[in-house]
């Protein structure tokens, strides 16, 4: 199998919460951000997720400013898999996805409630029924956030009422504070379920918060998962050690797929994996 599955590497570039102050390689500006992810692109990844912020570095959901990040990633990072945020902390209801009529390749989505680190994680149905279908007309293929194994089974249901137009592409989140922990059953358990709901192929991600981010990234590979990472989850390479960059980040899952024998997914095949081919124009011509 792991000749035939390359890994798909994904760089959450940003986030709502991390600053120059905890890492002073935090992209905060459009123009930072471009720069951080053509650089992560050159070392392995081919989507980048992204948030975008204010000049204070508070978290913004203006689609101006998703607009110039997608223009510049289009220019710089020609074929790469470019996929909006549509959590976190940006902005309340309708806000969260107004960027969607930019039609990005992608973006997250939250289809349950959980709590955060200090605070409840909001996604009542009528938001996420929203969101799903303005991801639907305007093409932009979602990834399923999962911060617990009802969010899996909900985005089954969704599927089957038509409101997720491909078999959903599902990200496991371990690791964040008061929602679901690094626990290798219960990763074992969302394989399973994936497997089962959506077919023996289909293909999955793992993302782990903080000093677990590397456990993720090699449970991941080894299981045949694709892989996130990036300072949006983690601003440090280790105890002592802040991450340089994101591409830093990237080339520590590359490292653990050449340890697991998978080869990193290039944009193209991350594309036929994803069935987004339709997209990035620009991208396929390069
Ligand atoms: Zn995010």
């Amino acid at each position: 199998m792991s000749m035939t599955n390359p890994c798909i590497i994904c760089v959450a570039i940003t986030g709502s919460l991390p600053t120059k102050a905890n890492n002073p390689a935090v992209p905060i500006t459009v123009s930072e951000q471009i720069e951080s992810t053509h650089e992560a692109f050159e070392a392995g990844a081919s989507i980048v997720h992204a948030h975008v912020r204010n000049d204070d570095q508070t978290p913004s959901s203006d689609p101006e400013k998703f607009a110039a990040l997608k223009n510049g990633l289009e220019k710089h990072c020609p074929g790469m898999i470019i996929q909006f945020s549509t959590g976190g902390r940006s902005g309340a209801g309708q806000a969260r996805g107004a960027m969607l009529r930019l039609q990005p390749d992608m973006a997250s989505l939250s289809v349950g409630s959980n709590n955060f680190p200090t605070r409840v994680y909001d996604n009542p149905p009528d938001l996420v029924d929203w969101l799903a279908a303005e991801m639907l007309a305007h093409d932009v293929k979602p990834e399923i956030e999962a911060f617990d194994l009802s969010h899996i089974l909900k985005a089954h249901q969704m599927w089957q009422a038509g409101q997720i137009a491909q078999t959903p592409y599902v990200q496991f989140v371990m690791g964040v504070k008061n929602a679901m922990p690094v626990d290798r059953e219960v990763f074992d358990f969302y394989i399973r379920t994936v497997q089962r709901l959506f077919g023996a192929d289909a293909p999955w991600c793992a993302a782990g918060i903080g000093a677990q981010q590397a456990t993720l990234n090699q449970w991941a590979v080894a299981a045949g998962g694709h892989a996130r990472t990036g300072l949006e989850d983690n601003v440090r390479l280790d105890r002592d050690r802040l991450a340089p960059s994101n591409a830093a980040l990237v080339r520590r899952v590359v490292e653990i797929c050449d340890r697991q024998e998978r080869p990193v997914a290039t944009w193209q095949q991350a594309r036929a994996i994803l069935r987004l081919q339709g997209n990035s124009q620009q991208g396929q011509a390069a």
